[in-house]
């Protein structure tokens, strides 16, 4: 039986060489799949075909995160040449996160879930269409503790922001849980100063949309923006506490 330490040992062991803040947190794979639309349900019955009692009954979800550093995050929102830089950094960090969701599955008999996809929001005509493909890394790492959920819809991290990406790996294995934070953003509006769409989010139908629309037009290199990201780390009322150097 793997215990709670000796999965953060691997999780360390195979964080080494990315040099990048990493974080680990754990949720019950039930209270995940109570939570989710009917469509990642089926998503996930799919994968765990037979053993879905096993996962229901003891199972957990491993939220895996890799922050950026604070180079890539400071160039959002420069010329373009400068932004691509970002662009490259969410590519390499999902595929690190790629690698470690397969390294950690292979040790606790676990089914990495990969990290969003890249090139999606150009095959989809509507933001609607993304969420039945995909299960949330977000929600599970919300769960998890990763991190509470921001007035930007993203998760912020006690010490990252929302300058980190995640992945998750299901196991029907059980671990020590971690608790969904009680933090909020208070009172704090700095993501909404830099976006339109989302200081207006509940006035427009569906403001994800228009963010899916506003990163085809900026055509960088993968599918980001990433100004309200920039935003909660430079100028929110915790970037005193929060920390990528
Ligand atoms: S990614 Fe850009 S467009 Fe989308 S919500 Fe953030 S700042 Fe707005
Ligand atoms: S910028 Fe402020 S309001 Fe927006 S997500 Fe970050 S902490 Fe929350």
């Amino acid at each position: 039986m793997t215990t709670r330490t000796e999965l953060e040992e691997m999780f360390e062991r195979g964080t080494q060489t990315f040099n990048r803040k990493c974080d680990l947190k754990v949720t019950r794979f039930s209270l995940v799949f109570n939570n989710v639309m009917p469509s990642q349900q089926e998503k996930l019955k799919n994968l765990c075909k037979s053993e879905l009692h096993t996962f229901l009954e003891n199972g957990s979800i491993i939220s895996l995160a890799l922050a950026y550093s604070e180079e890539e995050i400071s160039v959002i929102d420069q010329e373009k040449k400068k932004w691509e830089f970002y662009a490259n950094a969410y590519k390499e960090l999902n595929q690190q996160l790629g690698i470690l969701s397969e390294k950690i599955a292979d040790l606790i008999q676990g089914i990495p879930l990969l990290p969003t996809i890249d090139g999606l929001v150009k095959k989809i005509s509507h933001v609607r269409e993304f969420f039945p493909l995909t299960i949330s890394h977000r929600l599970i790492g919300e769960l998890a503790g990763m991190g509470w959920r921001g007035k930007n819809n993203l998760i912020i991290h006690p010490q990252f922001s929302c300058a980190f990406r995640f992945t998750s790996v299901l196991t029907p294995l059980e671990f020590d849980y971690d608790q969904k934070l009680k933090q909020t953003c208070e009172d704090c509006i700095a993501c909404y100063q830099v976006c339109s769409f989302l200081k207006k989010q509940t006035e427009l139908k569906d403001y994800r949309e228009n963010c899916r629309r506003y990163i085809l037009h900026l055509d960088l290199g993968a599918d980001v923006c990433g100004k309200c990201i920039k935003a909660c780390y430079t100028m929110s009322k915790f970037k005193k506490k929060f920390d990528l150097s």
